[in-house]
């Protein structure tokens, strides 16, 4: 990925180069808001920006809320040193897709930013079929043969994540990345719950079975649909 940092605690900003280029991303840094800035317009396209909240120059909330005036729809991971639900509201309010709280931990950051740029390259695809399963993730709405399902929001989810890679195991960690709004505070374990009452509409009344159990990893859609 080509990942732009924004952060003028220097040392902060060279472990992220560090860390991020040995991770294998391009990694930009500017120091300064203004500088940001104009990266983030002219310097681009890059996959996700990652903005300190605090800066000299120009601040993260003002740097996300220009981009966006300006059609710029980059995944925007804003850090912040301050605790609380108010920046956290302020950062998604000036367009940021996510925040992240100092001190964080790298594997935390990088995860969530691999997580980012796969939802903005990912568009809602339009209707799943695998099998005589159809899922239509706009509509929300999901039919086997001739008979409507009625899915969760979340089922719904975890049922799209499973179908858009038929035949392919996606593990519990991925279907949590692509579902959940704040993955890293829960255990990937709670995709077994889904996936249990997913069964129970669409295998179980059917006697099929599509969702398959990949041990060690998570699960599996079977490529006829079970
Ligand atoms: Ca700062």
């Amino acid at each position: 990925m080509r990942i732009l940092v924004v952060e003028d605690e220097e040392n902060l900003a060279e472990s992220l180069r560090q860390g991020l280029s040995a991770d294998g991303h391009r990694v930009e840094v500017a120091h300064d808001g203004h500088r940001g800035l104009d990266l983030a317009r002219t310097g681009g396209p890059y996959d996700v920006v990652v903005l300190d909240l605090m800066l000299p120059g120009l601040g993260g909330h003002e740097i996300c809320t220009r981009m966006r005036a300006h059609g710029d729809p980059t995944p925007v991971l804003m850090l912040t040193a301050r605790d609380g639900e108010r920046d956290e509201a302020e950062g998604l309010d000036a367009g940021a897709d996510d925040y992240l709280t100092k001190p964080f931990s790298f594997v935390v950051l990088g995860a969530r930013l691999r997580a980012l740029a796969r939802r903005a390259a990912s568009p809602e695809p339009t209707v799943l079929r695998v099998g005589d399963l159809v899922l239509d993730p706009q509509d929300r709405r999901c039919r086997r043969g001739t008979r409507d399902i009625e899915l969760t929001a979340r089922e719904l989810g975890v049922l799209a994540c499973l179908m858009e890679r038929p035949g392919r195991a996606v593990a519990k960690q991925d279907i949590l990345d692509e579902v959940w709004d704040a993955p890293h505070a829960i255990d990937p374990n709670i995709v077994e719950v889904y996936v249990s009452s997913l069964r129970k509409k669409i295998d179980a009344p059917f006697g099929r079975r599509s969702i398959l159990t990949v041990h060690g990893t998570g699960y599996r859609m079977a490529p006829d649909g079970g």
